[in-house]
């Protein structure tokens, strides 16, 4: 069977491009064959610790994205679902992990050289990509289903990974990078060559967050800068405004961005097919979110019996590693 573990730090509340890039890949992917569990995904809270944060905010804001991977279709019977800080294993793996990546290919990675290299950057910003490493290494993962501004974290963890066992012989599986076939990295609807990201400020109007009303999306949607000219076309590098239109709509409809297109004899017409796309897609998940927020107690229940499932996997490998390094276990 092919393992496959994927996660989302709660640095922001959730957008759609969090959920065409990875949300929705969760739940497709989500199955056990024969019983076993095969599909781990988490709620990476302490990634989050990397930036400036509100304790109080961090606590709710794991619940949100929690109550939303369940909203968006996650079965707890399917797969397990669990918070990063909730399976010790991340944080000792982690550590083994650091004493195997260098400083030289830690500060390459882009997230480190456009947020970090200050007196007061977190040193967890340096280091992160080794306990992102830790994430997927510990489940034996075949497959990391993430958008494509992850790739960079994925190729580290493979040669971490690949140093690891060539150092102290075979302990990791190496997993393999899994792009989406659409819709990929989704710009930001008021800057389309920005990525839209969930930790922009709350007031960005060029993202569009999973529970966002409908008023709200068809505003947002109205106000994205389209291209010069008037036709619609798809070509992301002359049109990248319409063409991260048509990208979003072809996604959730189903089908290919010229095809949208054809469809679209202008941009009013490609802003209303686009707006309903979203609110069609976001509307059902907001309304089960609401139901699954309601209910904290069962939530935290199903998150810690996530976490116990989790922890049974990790502490294995961990073991595993630790013996190899030479630590006594
Ligand atoms: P942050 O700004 O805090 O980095 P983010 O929106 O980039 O937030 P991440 O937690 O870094 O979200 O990534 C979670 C998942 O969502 C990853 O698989 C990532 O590739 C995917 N993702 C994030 N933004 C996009 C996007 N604009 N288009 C497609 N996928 C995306
Ligand atoms: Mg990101």
């Amino acid at each position: 069977p092919t393992r496959t573990l994927s996660g989302i730090t709660p640095s922001g509340s959730l957008t759609l491009g969090n959920y065409l890039g990875a949300l929705r890949r969760f739940v497709d992917g989500q199955d056990s064959t024969s019983g076993s569990r095969d599909s781990y995904y988490f709620i990476a809270d302490l990634h989050a610790l990397t930036m400036p944060h509100d304790p109080q905010q961090q606590r709710e804001l794991t619940l949100e994205t929690a109550a939303l991977y369940f909203a968006a279709g996650l079965d707890p019977s399917r797969c397990a679902v669990f918070v990063q800080s909730q399976v010790r294993a991340h944080v000792e793996l982690s550590y083994l992990l650091e004493s195997t990546a260098y400083v030289g290919e830690l500060s390459r990675m882009i997230q480190f050289k456009e947020k970090g290299g200050r007196p007061r950057t977190r040193a967890s910003l340096f280091t992160y990509p080794c306990l992102m490493a830790a994430d997927i290494l510990l489940y034996d993962t075949h497959v990391v289903p993430v958008g494509s501004d992850q790739s960079q974290h994925v190729e580290l963890a493979r040669d971490v990974a690949a140093r690891f066992n060539q150092a102290y012989g075979e302990t990791f599986v190496i997993p393999r990078f899994v792009p989406p076939a659409s819709a990929a990295r989704l710009g930001d609807l008021a800057d389309p060559a920005r990525k839209m990201s969930k930790s922009a400020p709350p007031s960005a109007t060029g993202v569009i967050r999973m529970l966002d009303t409908p008023d709200v999306i068809a505003r947002k949607i109205g106000k994205a800068v389209t291209d010069s000219g008037n036709e619609v076309h798809y070509d992301p590098a002359a049109k990248p405004g319409v063409s991260n239109l048509l990208d979003i709509t072809a996604a959730l409809v189903g089908t290919t961005p010229e095809s949208v297109a054809e469809q679209c004899p202008s941009y009013g017409v490609l802003k209303r097919a686009c707006t309903e796309a979203v609110v069609a897609t976001l509307e059902p998940i907001r309304h089960r979110y609401a139901e699954l927020v309601a209910d904290r107690s069962s939530l935290l229940a199903t998150l810690a019996d996530g976490a116990n499932q989790a922890s049974a996997q990790a502490d294995l490998v961990v073991r595993r590693a630790k013996h190899a390094m030479g630590l006594l276990c």
